[in-house]
């Protein structure tokens, strides 16, 4: 559709920006809270007075949210695209966020409360039937790992299906039952990657998190005609983005070597240029296996949804910067 027209507002990516409490440690090294959410769009750098940087101060996106906010509030910016997978449309998720911004805790929680409210449209729709199956994945280094096949299911191959485009080779895909069932296959999903993150030191800060929803329904027989729908519902706790930062300034990070993302960084370049629209040509999904993974589910018809997850302390001031530098860029 044109740009300004009546759905150019639909079909753009919701961009929000989560601030979380300063945490015991930050607490404790008397950190100070460097950002003030002004209103519910926007959030303002506090100590701007004394900032050199030319950087711009205040930032405005769809939700900006204060650390007191629930979770719960925030899933409420990102319900619509959560549920418009029951009608058919493929939809994604992201959490965006240094390490220990509260990337995992934001997606957990959204998660869980788009399990609740997509059993309760279930419930209310008794003109369907539904079927929701459920696979979840690891990317590690461009290595793809199954969280429902610990056993096997390690460097899995991405292949070129002509009817579904990219599929994952031989990755699980488990049918729940009913709502019970897929929050304990939702856990089963978390707890492979925390166990991943004790053996190779902190991989959540390396690798991405896809959990994947396959939520199908048609009419019931009795209702006359019959249409089927199929989507899918991801929902994608990213690397830290400190790996797509391109300042090699900070001795830590100088230290760990290969600290760009390949993952990281395509999915920053597909959403610049989805932001951007029809104008912005190629988009180069097939660079990396985090966008080929989620081709289908990210621009086109697809809904979009990014939460970037902000530490208030004044210490994280510059990575929180490049965090909503990026949240700017998406919008
Ligand atoms: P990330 O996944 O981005 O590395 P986490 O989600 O693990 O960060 O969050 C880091 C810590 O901060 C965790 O202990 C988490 O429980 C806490 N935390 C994050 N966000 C919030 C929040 N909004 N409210 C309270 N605690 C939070
Ligand atoms: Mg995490």
């Amino acid at each position: 559709s044109t740009p300004g027209g009546p759905k150019a507002k639909e079909e753009k990516i919701v961009v929000t920006v989560r601030l979380r409490p300063l945490n015991k440690r930050e607490q404790a090294i008397k950190d100070q809270i460097a950002w003030e959410c002004i209103d519910d769009h926007t959030i303002n750098y506090k100590s701007a007075s004394q900032d050199r940087l030319i950087a711009p101060t205040t930032y405005t996106f769809d939700k900006v949210f204060a650390p007191s906010c629930l979770t719960e509030t925030v899933y409420e910016s990102v319900k619509n695209v959560a549920l418009s997978s029951l009608m058919g449309i493929n939809a994604t998720i992201f959490a965006y966020g240094q390490t220990s911004s509260g990337k995992t805790y934001t997606m957990r929680g959204i998660t869980e409360k788009a399990v609740n409210d997509i059993y309760e449209h279930i419930l209310n729709t008794s003109e369907r039937d539904f079927s929701i199956k459920i696979s979840g994945l690891e990317i590690y280094n461009e290595n793809v790992r199954d969280l429902l096949n610990m056993d096997t299911g390690r460097n899995l191959k991405l292949l070129d299906d002509p009817e579904k485009g990219t599929v994952v080779d031989k990755l699980v895909e488990e049918t729940a039952e009913n709502d019970k069932h897929l929050r304990h296959l939702i856990s089963i999903c978390e707890a492979q990657r925390q166990v991943g993150e004790t053996a190779l030191n902190d991989t959540s800060s390396r690798s991405h998190q896809i959990i994947r929803l396959t939520i199908e329904s048609s009419l019931r027989e009795n209702s006359g005609c019959v249409r089927s729908f199929v989507a899918s519902l991801n929902f994608v706790d990213l690397a830290g983005s400190e790996r797509a930062s391109q300042t090699h300034t900070d001795g830590a990070r100088l230290r760990e070597g290969c600290h760009i993302n390949l993952s990281l960084m395509t999915l920053t370049t597909v959403i610049r240029k989805l932001s951007v629209g029809k104008r912005s040509g190629h988009i180069p999904y097939r660079d990396s296996k985090l966008t080929r993974i989620l081709q289908h589910s990210l621009g086109g018809n697809a809904r979009t949804a990014i939460i970037c997850t902000l530490s208030p302390a004044t210490s994280h001031v510059e990575q929180s910067r490049n965090t909503l530098a990026f949240a700017t860029r998406a919008k």
